[in-house]
């Protein structure tokens, strides 16, 4: 790799501490706490429905918990906005900009955060070549495959270096290979960049293959949290009354 954004990350601590969320009367969300270690990999995996997306963009600031406390870093994070705590977020539906070239989409995140134009374009196109994409920053999202969005999105993710990487789903619009290829890019740059990571995936061999650890969600509870490497040689009960059988 010729550019890094940084390689000295060590990633932030997360501790969810109690979260709850009611839309209305819907308990999206219903106590749940999860420490996660600085530099981990942590797949939350359940069904739909089962509160995911809810408690991600709790951690990342786009909902505001009904009750419970986030901390980043040690840090209370809970009233702070998502461009206050130090996350990278890739959505569900990847989420480019349409109107704005690549570069300036990787690039919208400084912008945010008050970065010089110049030291902008240098940042983005250094996050377009960890992704694998130098080069590719004058051209228009539509000009590019389904993938290669995907790891715009990701560049956009990463730009600002931050400690944590959320993650919704980032793959499941993808076909098979591309799917398969990412997770591989994905796990790369964890491993060269650092961050903690929390991924959030109905796919029971995804959350297998990637994380080192899995939370298992249902009905805005966590049922159980294991290391992948146990559920792997030892799949539990638990594990599959809590979940496999639950898949539609
Ligand atoms: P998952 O990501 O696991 O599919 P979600 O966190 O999106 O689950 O949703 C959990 C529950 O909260 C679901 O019943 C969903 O319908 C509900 N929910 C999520 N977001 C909203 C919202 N903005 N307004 C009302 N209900 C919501
Ligand atoms: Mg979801």
């Amino acid at each position: 790799m010729s550019q890094t954004v940084s390689s000295n990350n060590k990633g932030a601590s997360i501790e969810i501490d109690r979260l709850a969320k009611t839309f209305g009367s819907v308990r999206a969300v219903d106590d749940v706490s999860l420490t996660i270690e600085p530099g981990e990999f942590v797949a939350l995996l359940g069904p739909s429905g089962s509160g995911k997306s809810t408690v991600l963009m709790s951690v990342a600031g786009f909902e505001r918990p009904s009750a419970g406390r986030i901390m980043i870093g040690g840090k209370d994070c809970t009233r702070l906005p998502p461009n206050k705590r130090d996350i990278g977020m890739v959505f569900q539906h990847y989420t480019l900009f349409p109107h704005l070239s690549v570069g300036d989409n990787v690039a919208f995140p400084l912008k945010m955060r008050g970065v010089a134009k110049a030291e902008r374009r240098r940042q983005a196109e250094a996050a377009l070549e960890i992704v694998r994409l130098g080069g590719y920053g004058d051209r228009m999202p539509k000009q590019l495959s389904g993938g290669q969005q995907q790891r715009v999105a990701l560049a956009r993710a990463i730009v600002y270096n931050p400690q944590v990487l959320l993650m919704d789903e980032p793959l499941s619009a993808l076909d098979k290979n591309l799917r398969e290829e990412m997770q591989i890019e994905i796990k790369r740059l964890h491993a060269e960049l650092g961050f903690t990571v929390v991924f959030v995936t109905h796919d029971q061999g995804e959350a297998l293959t990637m994380a080192d650890r899995i939370a298992i969600l249902k009905a805005g509870r966590l049922q159980q949290v294991s290391p992948a490497r146990e559920l792997y040689e030892r799949p539990s009960n638990l594990f599959a009354a809590s979940f496999i059988g639950e898949m539609n």
